[in-house]
């Protein structure tokens, strides 16, 4: 296989990704090769195109969400057969170190990130821990199992919550993780007040369950909205230092207040209004390895939510360059390719 060469998605410096001709590559003795079928353009892949991330390696093969075929497997990789259609995980957390043995292996020390600090799946073939494949079940979609990795960010976010089904979320920013996140919750039993500038993606929440506010709304609107309507829990998915500003100061008392963005700006708060307010500040960063991504796929296989809902296009592989330009853009809500 090592003579062989692929075609991948090479972030050469920011704002310059290139189709390469690479080889593909061999997997060690606990991976797997993977022919991609289906990728997803995540947030942080346009952060890194963007060169928002200065930790980037260029030239880097970039991508993480994606699902494929198991093309090879490594000598010592049991309980996964060549065909089988997985999908990835690419977060690997050590195992060891003091955070993965208290259970927060999503902040691990020495987490390796695939596709963002080692080469990923935007690419005709893959290489990955066999650890971090999952099967996807045969009745799931090819559109909604790519979007299990997003889908597994979103259900942690929202177990992060003391909030219980019934009671009533805001949801600030509907990219992929809002918009999933407003999913879930709607499908799970609670009633969520959904916020964004962009008109379409407010209509897409709408569609999903979530009652709408204007675009426009001040920071007076929401506090005033969430006031009224019993907001418990705000969900802060915008990732812009402005919006979670915002959430802050429109937060009714005793709200808690789940941080999920990536934003790397400083905020604007003020404690007074934290303190006398009683806001509880919580954040959520990706998943629980594995109970996350093993719930997020149990979800589908029982068919309980349609993730593929919140594509907003779908092109091929050979269009990543421009589908990359596009979603920097900030109008999509997920775009997906297939190679
Ligand atoms: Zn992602
Ligand atoms: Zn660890």
């Amino acid at each position: 296989m090592s003579s062989e060469q692929m075609q991948a998605g090479v972030l050469v410096q920011p704002k310059s990704l290139e189709l390469q001709t690479r080889p593909v590559p061999t997997p060690g003795a606990q991976e797997v090769l993977l022919k991609m079928e289906l990728l997803g353009i995540c947030g942080s892949d346009v952060s890194l195109y963007l060169g928002h991330r200065s930790n980037t390696p260029f030239p880097l093969i970039i991508g993480h969400e994606g699902i494929g075929r198991v093309e090879q497997l490594g000598a010592e990789v049991c309980g996964l057969q060549i065909g089988q259609r997985v999908v990835i995980e690419p977060n690997f957390p050590c195992g060891h170190c003091a955070m993965c043995w208290s259970g927060r292996g999503n902040i691990c020390l020495h987490k390796r990130i695939f596709g963002v600090l080692e080469p990923g799946c935007f690419a005709e073939y893959a290489v990955i821990p066999a650890q971090f494949v999952w099967p996807v079940p045969y009745n799931v979609r090819d559109e909604d199992a790519v979007l299990i990795e997003p889908l597994a960010v979103a259900l942690h976010g929202l177990y992060t919550a003391p909030a219980r089904p019934g009671d009533v979320l805001a949801v600030v920013g509907l990219g992929a993780i809002g918009l999933l996140l407003t999913q879930l919750a709607y499908r799970m039993g609670y009633r969520v007040l959904a916020y964004d500038r962009v008109r379409e993606k407010i209509e897409l929440a709408e569609q999903l369950g979530a009652i709408p506010l204007p675009t426009d709304s001040s920071e007076a609107d929401l506090a005033k909205s969430w006031q009224k309507a019993g907001v418990s829990t705000i969900f802060e998915c915008a990732g812009a230092a402005p919006a979670l500003t915002m959430a802050i100061a429109a937060a009714p008392r005793g709200a808690d207040l789940v941080v999920l963005g990536l934003a790397d700006q400083a905020s604007a708060l003020t404690e007074f209004t934290l303190t006398r307010q009683g806001i509880q500040v919580l954040s959520s960063i990706i998943y629980k390895h594995p109970l996350d991504f093993q719930r997020s796929i149990r979800l589908l296989e029982q068919g309980f939510i349609q993730p593929s809902k919140i594509i907003s296009q779908s092109t091929t592989f050979s269009q990543l360059p421009a589908a990359l330009e596009k979603a920097s853009q900030g109008q999509d809500s997920k775009i997906i390719l297939t190679v």
